[in-house]
């Protein structure tokens, strides 16, 4: 049973920093994320560190988003460029979205007061709810989807709460064929095999590949933490928690993606 609780924060946009210092801004619909993936580095910050409850348990309901989305946003605008990562902290459409709501209703607002560009990270087949208002921001969005994997049985390892690979898969295609701009986010990078890339090969023309040591924003040192290297020594796939296992996905890859279409790290996801 998850913790879900409402909550009225005073702002939505945060600034982009570190990792997303390309952004103007990130936006969270939920503090908190029940995939409560075992390896995610948010686990490790304050947000997380400072809550009562394991991450994963509990979800805060951020009611009023899009009042407060609506006024930020045109503030924001009249001073200059607006982009806009969402989700830095939390998957904009885990479980507790098919009920609430929150991230549609942002949308709703930016489709009506639009972003220069809004960069949508989820792992979650419902975003295809959302098609209609994200085609309405045409070249403005991005939706890119996390595959890290074409193994379910590792997928299940790493993030038993996380939704099937087969489903997402579903999900980028039908984005795809709706002119929505996607692409697969293969981060981070987990263990998988040769199909992968011809897996891919027919839904997506962009990929990108990130992994702990580049993507955790800590050089891999929050990873660590997480002890997340010895769920690969269970599993007997040690040689894939090394800095350089990214290249054998890049390898593997450029052999059937062209070279401009496959990204490293934080270009796969700047604005
Ligand atoms: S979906 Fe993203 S934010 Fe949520 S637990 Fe997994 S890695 Fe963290």
């Amino acid at each position: 049973m998850k913790d879900y609780m409402y909550k009225h924060p005073k702002s939505i946009l945060n600034k982009g920093t570190g990792f997303l210092s390309g952004y103007s801004h990130t936006l969270n619909p939920y503090t908190g994320c029940s995939f409560g993936c075992t390896y995610c580095y948010v686990r490790q910050m304050p947000v997380s560190l400072f809550h009562e409850g394991e991450w994963g348990e509990w979800v805060d309901i951020k009611n009023g988003a899009a009042t407060l989305l609506k006024k930020e946003l045109k503030r924001a605008k009249s001073k200059g460029r607006v982009t806009i990562f969402m989700s830095s902290s939390t998957d904009p459409y885990q479980p507790i979205e098919y009920k609430e709501k929150i991230t549609r209703s942002l949308l709703e607002v930016m489709v009506e007061e639009s972003p220069d560009f809004l960069f949508v990270q989820t792992r979650s087949p419902l975003v295809r709810r959302d098609i209609d208002l994200l085609q309405q921001l045409k070249e403005k969005v991005r939706v890119s989807m996390t595959i890290e994997t074409d193994q379910e049985s590792i997928r299940k390892h790493f993030t038993p709460e996380a939704p099937p690979i087969k489903a997402r898969l579903k999900t980028l295609q039908l984005l795809g064929e709706a002119g929505i701009p996607i692409q697969a986010t293969i981060a981070p990078v987990l263990p998988s095999s040769e199909e992968f890339p011809h897996q891919l090969r027919s839904i997506v023309d962009r990929v990108c590949i990130d992994d702990f040591f580049m993507g955790d924003g800590s050089g891999g040192k929050r990873t660590s933490r997480l002890g997340i290297k010895t769920k690969y020594e269970t599993l007997n796939l040690e040689e894939w928690y090394s800095p350089s296992a990214y290249r054998k996905i890049y390898e593997r890859f450029i052999q059937v993606f062209s070279e401009d279409q496959v990204l490293i790290s934080k270009h796969g996801f700047e604005p």
